[in-house]
């Protein structure tokens, strides 16, 4: 996607952003690409724009926050392992900035997020980037999005003590489903894989997510 002429400032931070993603371990050409290309710093406030291409987490408002930089890289790439996933929910809309780096990479994304002011901020940034291939729902994530399953990918971008099983309901045979899974702020990022044999699952290391929540804000 080329989103010049959309304020697109500092090419060498993003450079200096993607190159730090390589040497952490992000090896995937099709993310890294995305990564570069996707100006992150339309999805912050104006006084943090300056931050933007840092890889770190940072505020987006209601208590939230907008992931750091290598783990959405990291989510992104292990739903790309096998191939492109036709259909991609993600739980946890946020900003909308993991929303825009999947609907470069896969043809359909369905995103769920339960405060409506996040929301409507990511549903105008995603139109302003021509970005029309995802939808948006404002739910409770932990009941999946029924409507659309099975989904080929699941990305939980908040974290819950125990896997929601409404989501392993709706992944696909074939499919991966990744998710912070632990404590407030300390979690393991698990992935689960559906085999017609059953669940495969494996952990990837530790990361800090702001937690799943119960019911709408
Ligand atoms: N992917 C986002 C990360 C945002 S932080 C981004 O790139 O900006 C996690 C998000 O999950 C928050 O916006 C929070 O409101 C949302 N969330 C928490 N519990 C939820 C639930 N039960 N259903 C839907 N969204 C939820």
């Amino acid at each position: 996607m080329n989103f010049s002429g959309l304020g697109m400032t500092s090419p060498r931070a993003r450079q200096r952003l993607v190159k730090r993603l390589q040497q952490m371990g992000v090896s995937d050409p099709r993310v890294l690409e995305v990564m570069r290309d996707t100006p992150r710093h339309l999805f912050l406030d104006e006084a943090l724009a300056s931050r933007a291409y840092e890889d770190t987490a940072l505020p987006i408002g209601s208590g939230q926050t907008l992931s750091q930089p290598f783990v959405v890289a990291r989510m992104t790439e292990v739903l790309l392992l096998d191939g492109v996933p036709d259909k991609v929910l993600e739980i946890g809309t946020g900003s909308g900035y993991q929303t825009a780096v999947l609907a470069q990479l896969v043809p359909h994304v369905y995103s769920v997020e339960r405060i409506s002011r996040l929301l409507d901020q990511a549903r105008e940034r995603l139109r302003e980037l021509g970005l029309h291939n995802v939808r948006l729902k404002y739910a409770d994530g932990h009941e999946g999005w029924p409507r659309y399953a099975p989904f080929d990918a699941i990305i939980v971008t908040a974290a819950a003590a125990q896997i929601p099983p409404e989501l392993l309901q709706q992944l696909a045979v074939g499919g991966r489903l990744v998710a912070p899974v632990g404590p407030a702020y300390s979690q393991q990022l698990e992935v689960y894989e559906r085999r017609t044999s059953g669940i495969k699952h494996y952990s990837l290391g530790g990361v800090s997510f702001v937690p799943l929540l119960e019911g709408l804000d």
